[in-house]
């Protein structure tokens, strides 16, 4: 059976082990009926933008053309900075996506993926952020009610830990447990009397994290459409938006966009 479509990154669900779907045109691969058998990947040679869905021959930005991401708020550089949010300068490239996306509740959180990382995630994006990194424990420590204020929390907190995660580390295997309880309590003091506006969440929960994973590869070899076109093997593994075959790692996310005949 084969399907072709344009794929987007992985939907995810939090179940034990993680229940992941390929969205595929208007269909959603069930990935985890795959696992242990042969999937076919194969690139069209077509990209659409995932913005203004025009036939672009490079993509940017994980799926965007060029002219999209020099107007999209969403592609501006403060997404990858929240600490840079000029949303109250009267800058924002697209108020209203800023008003839906920056100007709500964030949280500052410890992640264990490669090891212990600080990041923020906006509050409804709690635990899909987490499951798309490939934590395999979570834990959210602070809210504040925009991305700018999340930002000045992380760029303190990224000076004593990781912010980012190691992805050839998060797929070599399972990270070592971490005490993300502990480690927030030292945490809480310091950031609790710099800033007003950050909330404590109380009693926070730890969520745990398995992926469904049948063998981590020796060596992680990132496989890419843009070279290989064809893309088929047997599925180890689904972790973070990765998939795991016997020969490499393919970042789902990366080709978004990309237009795939998928055959299983
Ligand atoms: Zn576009």
């Amino acid at each position: 059976m084969s399907i072709v479509g344009i794929i987007s990154k992985m939907a995810a669900a939090p179940t034990s082990p993680v229940t992941y779907a390929l969205p595929i045109g208007n269909a959603q691969i069930p990935l985890n009926l795959y696992l242990g058998k042969v999937l076919r990947l194969r690139f069209t040679y077509n990209i659409y933008c995932i913005a203004c869905q025009q036939k672009i021959k490079k993509s940017y930005q994980n799926g965007y053309c060029f002219p999209c991401t020099q107007k999209l708020a969403q592609c501006d550089f403060c997404i990858l900075k929240p600490e840079r949010c000029h949303y109250h300068l009267g800058t924002c490239r697209e108020p209203a996506w800023g008003d839906a996306h920056c100007m709500i509740p964030h949280w500052v959180y410890l992640a264990n993926a490669s090891g212990l990382k600080v990041g923020i995630t906006r509050k409804t994006q709690v635990p899909t952020r987490w499951i798309d990194q490939g934590a395999t424990a979570a834990m959210g420590l602070f809210e504040v009610p925009t991305r700018l204020m999340s930002g000045l929390v992380e760029v303190i907190l990224a000076k004593t830990f990781s912010d980012k995660t190691n992805w050839r580390k998060m797929l070599q295997g399972k990270a070592e447990s971490i005490d993300l309880f502990t480690v927030g309590e030292r945490i809480k003091p310091q950031i609790l009397s710099q800033f007003d506006s950050v909330q404590l969440i109380e009693n926070p929960q730890i969520c745990q994290f398995d992926y469904p994973v049948i063998a981590y590869p020796q060596k992680v070899a990132a496989l890419s459409f843009d070279k290989t076109p064809l893309i088929e093997g047997t599925l180890l593994g689904i972790k973070g938006q990765y998939l795991i075959f016997e020969n490499g790692v393919l970042n789902i996310r990366k080709f978004t966009g990309y237009e795939i005949e998928a055959g299983f």
